[in-house]
């Protein structure tokens, strides 16, 4: 059995590719290895959204090809963002790679495998696309009760700072059934949670001419059983309508959390990065949010930096934070990426005074995250169990915290196992976290 080491990169959609990856080619006899040295193939699934994920790739890359003249690799695969980006710059500067996929011919990747190194041709990017039917079969590589489900590929926006649809192509919904046929066999594995991914997740179904698509997916899913908590990425601001909202509050799966990347909040900002809202719009939609969902969680993004952005922009930006008390907020400074509108503005922002607007605001909401979790000290909520972390200590999530982004529970004096979700009392606050212990009393 030929063993197969995987380096995944970039993004929880990148993820869920990898994992889909991984689980067509140990259902047709290939074994895993987390050992790069003792891979016969090793597969890394790149990103290629900024230049840092970018450099981080190629050393990647690069990184793995040693094992070629070190190690018992026989084959290097690239594939993903990174191959959809560059494809010929890779292949002409790194011959150890023997095969290079894009971000839509995964399944093709086991049959250029069983050919043993026969196949000749490097470059299969621009080969017809074609998608996993299945996504339930895949090895999971989030905890055993948690997972990502990608529920549509691509993007139809045309934000002027991304590439990715350039990379990915536009929205391409995945049909409803698969997603919960899919949901379906994780959940019977013991899966809990299942966060739901896209890069507009609330565009699904707008490819396949299905209203209120996501709405309808929400239903679907909160009937299967084992289905605990179903949390909701990378919604688009102005598609955030009525009906959502009362799906999110209606159904109880569904976790009063959501995830609306703003970008920025000053108009002439939100024109010039071809985004569709504006602050009005935004203010309406968080107003009804708040309104209809009462302490309802909200994340959200912004870009600091962005071509043209003068200091009263960016002041309107703080003093929307400040007064929209966000729960959990990202701030990432504008990367100047060729291939995207944003790239031939004038007006560039020195990436010195981007950086110091990003902690600007990472500071200020330091402050909103500190006074919000004290605020809860005394609460009871769900906590999902994680388990004991590398520094001992035993740690969980509220429905409102995501996987790796959002911060824990710290758990104290309770007699809990990995993947229960327990009534907790909040007891205590921390910067990003809170310290919780079970109100079920110990046996
Ligand atoms: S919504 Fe905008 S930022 Fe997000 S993937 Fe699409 S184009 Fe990129």
């Amino acid at each position: 059995m030929k063993k197969i080491g995987m380096v995944s990169l970039g993004c929880p959609k990148n993820l869920v590719d990898s994992e889909a990856l991984l689980g067509d080619l140990t259902r047709h006899g290939y074994e895993l290895t987390p050992e790069e040295s003792e891979a016969d193939i090793i597969i890394v699934n790149t990103c290629g959204f900024l230049q840092a994920s970018v450099k981080e790739s190629i050393d990647t890359i690069l990184d793995m090809a040693r094992h070629k003249t070190s190690g018992k690799c026989q084959q290097l695969i690239v594939t993903g963002c990174l191959a959809e980006r560059h494809p010929e710059e890779l292949l002409a500067e790194i011959p150890e790679i023997d095969h290079l996929l894009g971000t839509k011919q995964y399944p093709l990747l086991r049959s250029l495998l069983d050919g043993n190194g026969t196949v000749q041709q490097r470059n299969h990017v621009h080969e017809p696309a074609q998608y996993f039917e299945a996504y339930g079969d895949r090895v999971l590589t989030t905890p055993f009760y948690s997972a990502y489900v990608k529920i549509a590929e691509g993007c139809s926006n045309k934000c002027a700072f991304c590439i990715i649809p350039k990379l990915r192509g536009p929205i391409a919904s995945r049909p409803l059934a698969s997603i919960v046929e899919e949901v379906r066999r994780l959940a019977a594995g013991g899966v809990k949670e299942f966060n739901l991914v896209s890069q507009d997740t609330t565009l699904y179904g707008y490819d396949i001419r299905m209203k209120d698509g996501l709405v309808r997916l929400l239903d679907a899913l909160a009937e299967i059983d084992g289905v605990a908590w179903l949390r909701l990425f990378y919604c688009y601001p102005t598609a955030v309508n009525d009906a959502l909202i009362e799906a999110v509050q209606r159904i109880d799966q569904v976790c009063n959390y959501l995830d609306v990347p703003l970008q920025h909040t000053h108009d002439f900002m939100l024109k010039h990065m071809i985004r569709q809202e504006t602050e009005q719009g935004v203010r309406r939609m968080l107003d009804t949010l708040r309104t209809r969902i009462p302490g309802v969680t909200l994340r959200t993004t912004f870009i600091t930096g962005f071509p043209g952005e003068r200091d009263e922009h960016f002041q309107h930006m703080v003093d929307f934070v400040q007064e929209m008390e966000f729960d959990h907020l990202g701030v990432f400074t504008y990367s100047d990426e060729p291939g995207t509108t944003a790239y031939d503005l004038p007006d560039k922002v020195d990436a010195k005074v981007a950086q110091e607007r990003k902690d600007i605001l990472m500071a200020m909401q330091k402050d909103i995250v500190c006074r919000k979790n004290k605020d809860r000290i005394g609460e009871v909520h769900p906590v999902l169990v994680e388990g004991l972390q590398e520094d001992c200590l035993l740690t969980g999530r509220l429905p409102v915290q995501g996987p790796d982004i959002d911060g824990q529970v710290i758990i104290e004096n309770s007699s809990v196992e990995p993947g229960d979700i327990v009534p907790m009392r909040i007891t205590g606050a921390l910067d990003y976290d809170l310290v919780a212990t079970s109100v079920t009393p110990a046996p």
